[in-house]
């Protein structure tokens, strides 16, 4: 069986690095907000190019606690618009209703799957107050264009990094590129944890600070609260896997951009369409995309050919049952991704034998 993703090998590749972290912090008998945070953060932000990082829980909190702080801050109130791609994963939206601001979906456009900036100027009204950009599968999101809408209407622009970790635009790094971002290290992530983690990133120091207090029951010093925070705190533990994981980011990062070459060069089944990469350092291939009119067909006909992959995403926001103010509404490009898009394996411990596996099997589906 090709796994989609095999952590375990994953893990193996720095598993005498990873075991000595864990036991220092485990013999260290600290295991929140310490050392291991600190030396994380410091890296990250040195990594992202920013200059504040703040660890918390997850990625979804991350965005959330974005949102939060714009909002204590009195840039944002509940009620204010943000526009946000209609083809994303369910956590870029909750970061925004959850804050009680108004998600405004915008389509992506067909080739990249990013959000299509020539469609963004429509939805902005009196009431838009930031565009949250999405990197999806690993591919930069934001354009110049971008850039100077959010000037022009003086919107802050929140990053969704959560697939993108060492995605670079023009030599900057995804995660730096707007006013914050929010990144999660979900154990399958690219930059991924044992467990639940997340960070912010920003050059903001008000925000990071409020960030870092609301995800800490909302103190500002020991036992004195001024906000209503919550518990979303990244534990030493996992701190300390990261670092070891972030040295070596870019190497991972340069086997998954081969693997993506070698398959984009070699898959040629017209039924396939394979991603279009017109700058290979604006995408790090978090998911490697394909899509097809038969993906359901395609995808079993994998399975039976013990090839494992996964469908980024079923059922777009927009016709999920949480957001039943939202099903009316029709996005046919978001739709048409929703119903080809099939993720194939990519990983940085895929063989030689296994590319190839994959490519002839797909080449191979009539
Ligand atoms: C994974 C992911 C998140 C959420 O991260 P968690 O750490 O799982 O909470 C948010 N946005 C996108 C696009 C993601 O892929």
């Amino acid at each position: 069986m090709i796994k989609f993703l095999d952590l375990q090998k994953v893990t193996a590749k720095y598993a005498d690095e990873i075991h000595e972290a864990v036991n220092r912090v485990v013999d260290s008998g600290w295991y929140l907000q310490g050392k291991e945070n600190e030396k994380f953060e410091a890296d990250y932000s040195a990594y992202i190019g920013t200059k504040y990082t703040v660890g918390c829980a997850n990625g979804l909190d991350a965005l959330i606690w974005i949102f939060r702080a714009y909002v204590e801050m009195g840039v944002m109130k509940p009620g204010d618009e943000v526009i946000v791609p209609a083809n994303t994963y369910i956590a870029s939206i909750l970061a925004i209703s959850e804050n009680g601001l108004i998600p405004v979906l915008v389509e992506p456009n067909i080739e990249t799957y990013q959000i299509d900036d020539s469609k963004i100027e429509k939805a902005i009204t009196e009431r838009t107050k930031a565009i949250l950009i999405v990197h999806l599968y690993g591919q930069c999101a934001y354009t110049d264009k971008i850039g100077e809408l959010c000037k022009k209407y003086n919107l802050k622009l929140v990053e969704d990094n959560a697939q993108a970790h060492g995605c670079m635009f023009k030599g900057r790094k995804t995660g730096s590129l707007g006013d914050a971002a929010g990144h999660s290290f979900y154990p399958g992530k690219n930059l991924g944890a044992f467990g639940d983690a997340g960070a912010v990133t920003t050059n903001d120091e008000e925000l990071a600070h409020i960030v870092r207090s609301i995800a800490n029951y909302g103190s500002t010093r020991k036992y004195v609260f001024k906000y209503l925070g919550r518990n979303s705190r990244l534990d030493e533990i996992q701190a300390a896997i990261l670092d070891v994981k972030l040295k070596h980011l870019d190497e991972d990062i340069t086997i998954r951009k081969k693997n993506a070459k070698y398959y984009i060069d070699n898959i040629t089944n017209p039924a396939i369409i394979t991603p279009i990469v017109k700058d290979w350092d604006a995408h790090v291939f978090h998911i490697f995309t394909i899509r097809c009119k038969r993906r359901n067909e395609l995808q079993n006909y994998l399975t039976e050919h013990n090839i494992q992959t996964i469908i980024h995403y079923p059922i777009p926001p927009h016709k999920q049952e949480c957001y039943k103010e939202l099903n009316t509404l029709s996005f046919p490009i978001t739709e048409q991704i929703h119903n080809e898009e099939l993720s194939i394996p990519m990983s940085p411990v895929m063989t030689e034998e296994e590319l190839k596996t994959v490519v002839k099997t797909l080449n191979e589906f009539l």
